[in-house]
């Protein structure tokens, strides 16, 4: 590459790639982009002028200008150029009907080479076979494809949005901070540790949810954040350790008023990608959601449903299984093969529910493996129960034994995921289609069957229905909380609740939750002082921004609408992060530190000495510490010490280390 390069001087662009058309034949205009093709037909060399409106042909004719016609023989694909010349409309047979601008091109009488391009490591065009890894690690190259451009360009109509639609209803973007303290919310914290400060952390925030409802204690009354959260968490296929929330919080909430504020909101936003969002959302209580759908983020574009049945009394003692078992009904699918229904099986047994059988609906007498232990009466009444219609198949799901509420949830996960199966199996998951829910009613605990308490099902904050408040402490399994979740398409893309406000109920649900007093003081002090001022009542929200914007992109992956994500193991695939560090930065921040050691001169055995920094040449203004060996009994001073030391010693016969000092 010795290409010699022009200088933009003051030259401005007159157009973008995207924007010429006919009306602007015989103009004379300057653009400037990336070479996106360039073809050489010898006497015509034509280029395919990018930038991230579009693109523009130009013609470099050495009958305009022999000397355009010599630099663009030296140019690739992605060299940066300006071209002047004058727009045309481009003779009938050559008109591009792909291209915007493809009914004219530019004849160059100046071109300016700005600069070279090494060959990419892949084809800058919309649709790419390329590996994510090779994506990532170029990602600044993998951003110039056009479906990157619209992704992120979306994005930020999508976050314009979202700013003036809450700004319209009152609320106030105040942002929070990002380094603060940990406190158990879930998730893993990341941690900053302390340079000033050394053995202390600051955390990142896995959420804002205390600093919000710090400021409608505050007085704020409506708040809201575009706001990036932290989770060191083993990452699922789709998951970031850093990752945008659109938080809201607002006081004195009425959940029907913030229901409508979001809906309107997802109203206003796949306008965006030209979708008709009908309002009001349903709404399904979670129960519901585990019965019929199995799942807490129903996908309700689609009818299978299932149903809990009980197995008459006089049929458990031929058929081994706990009541109840589920039954749905699969329309027209009578005809499932065997091995069809063997593949179920196996899917289902490997998600825990260990029982399965079907009925197939084709004429009078309903087929099914459970004809010859129950009868044909029984089960065409198990049929009947799911209303299966000549030619559907009823499938019945359930777990031999159940010992714990465990498997049932077991049970319902298995149906859910059998079920969405049984969709993608059969196409039912219609593209196009935008199924919203909101899930309510949630339980307010969850019963840890291996740690045998209860936990919480959102986050401790979580106000009960107001009906529950006398069982929380009698049948806490049975208190739902004022919690809901938006579910689009079986995506969880929001979830929030109303608080709780009062400090009596806070105390009495950490209670439920086993903390004592001092452990919630220790972890929530903070929090459960402000609670002590008149905290009015308050509620919100948090949308998965990156989620949500995927969504409306059409991608699976939030990889795709995020600028530079982190791999499925949070990995930085081109700044190669995280990344080793300087031995100084570690010892500054008190997280490594020095040894030395040697032989006991007194009984033979051997010190190993711990310092956070060998103090060279120093002086101590006061006595230097001491230990002592445990054997011979004789003191020894810590010569080099500086800041934070330890010392172990190691007994000479039986070679065991004793601990003098601990490192602190
Ligand atoms: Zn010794």
């Amino acid at each position: 590459m010795n290409v010699k390069l022009d200088l933009l001087g003051d030259r401005q662009r007159t157009h973008y790639c995207g924007e010429l058309r006919k009306e602007h034949a015989r103009q004379t205009v300057f653009l400037a982009g990336w070479v996106d093709v360039r073809r050489d037909l010898g006497n015509l060399i034509f280029l395919d002028l990018r930038d991230h409106t579009g693109r523009t042909q130009i013609v470099c004719n050495p009958a305009i200008s022999a000397e355009v016609h010599d630099k663009a023989e030296e140019i690739r694909a992605e060299y940066v150029v300006g071209v002047e010349g004058e727009v045309v409309v481009r003779a009938p047979g050559t008109v591009n009907p792909q291209l915007a601008t493809g009914e004219v091109e530019v004849m160059a009488r100046t071109l300016l080479v700005l600069n070279e391009a090494k060959t990419p490591p892949f084809p800058i065009e919309d649709e790419t076979k390329t590996s994510e890894e090779t994506r990532l690690r170029y990602r600044y190259l993998d951003l110039r494809r056009g479906r990157m451009q619209r992704n992120l360009r979306l994005r930020h109509r999508a976050s314009e949005v979202v700013r003036a639609h809450l700004g319209e209803h009152g609320f106030q973007e105040i942002e929070t901070p990002f380094m603060t303290r940990s406190t158990p919310e879930g998730a893993r914290d990341y941690l900053v540790p302390s340079r000033l400060h050394h053995g202390r952390f600051y955390a990142l925030p896995q959420s804002p949810q205390l600093f919000k409802q710090l400021l409608m204690i505050g007085g704020f009354d409506r708040y809201y954040q575009i706001v990036r959260c932290f989770r060191d968490e083993d990452l699922r296929a789709d998951r970031q350790p850093e990752f945008t929330q659109i938080d809201i919080e607002m006081a004195f909430p009425q959940r029907d008023v913030l229901f409508d504020i979001i809906e309107r909101l997802m109203e206003k936003l796949f306008a965006l990608v030209d979708v008709t969002v009908e309002r009001p959302f349903p709404r399904m209580a979670y129960d519901e959601g585990m019965e019929k759908y199995g799942s807490d983020k129903p996908h309700t574009g689609f009818s299978l449903e299932w149903k809990r049945v009980s197995l008459a009394a006089d049929a458990l003692e031929k058929v081994r299984v706990a009541q109840p078992i589920k039954a749905m009904r699969v329309p027209g699918w009578s005809g499932a093969s065997r091995s069809q229904l063997d593949k179920l099986q196996e899917t289902t047994k490997s998600l825990g529910a260990d029982w399965f059988s079907y009925i197939k609906v084709t004429g009078p007498a309903p087929q099914s493996p459970l004809t010859k232990a129950l009868g044909e009466p029984a089960v065409a009444a198990l049929a009947t129960s799911v209303e299966a219609q000549p030619g559907d198949l009823v499938l019945l799901l359930g777990i031999k034994s159940a010992s714990s509420r465990d498997a049932f949830r077991m049970l319902d996960n298995a149906s859910g995921e059998l079920r969405l199966d049984i969709a993608r199996k059969l196409e039912l998951l219609e593209p196009g289609t935008w199924n919203f829910i909101w899930v309510v009613d949630f339980p307010m605990f969850e019963y840890d069957e291996k740690e045998k308490r209860f936990a919480a099902m959102h986050h401790p904050f979580t106000s009960p229905r107001e009906e529950d408040l006398e069982k929380l402490e009698t049948d806490p399994r049975a208190v739902k909380a004022r919690a809901y979740d938006l579910v689009l398409n079986g995506s969880e893309i929001g979830g929030g609740s109303i608080r709780i406000h009062r400090q009596d109920i806070q105390r009495r649900v950490f209670k439920v939750l086993g903390l004592s007093e001092e452990q919630a003081r220790e972890r929530f002090g903070f929090f459960l002082n402000a609670l002590e001022y008149g905290t009015p009542p308050h509620g919100g929200i948090a949308l998965g921004h990156d989620r949500i914007n995927a969504l409306m992109a059409g991608e699976s992956s939030i990889r795709e609408v995020i600028a530079f994500p982190k791999t499925a193991s949070a990995i930085d695939m081109m700044c190669d992060a995280p990344a080793g560090v300087e031995r100084e930065q570690l010892f500054e921040l008190g997280l490594v530190h020095e040894y030395e050691g040697g032989s006991c001169e007194e009984c033979g055995g051997q010190w190993v000495f711990e310092y956070e920094t060998i103090a060279r040449g120093g002086s101590f203004s006061f006595a230097p510490p001491e230990v002592t060996c445990p054997v011979g009994g004789q003191r020894r001073v810590v010569l080099r010490y500086s800041g934070r030391w330890g010392a172990k010693h190691m007994h000479p016969t039986t070679r065991q280390w004793e601990v003098l000092r601990q490192f602190s």
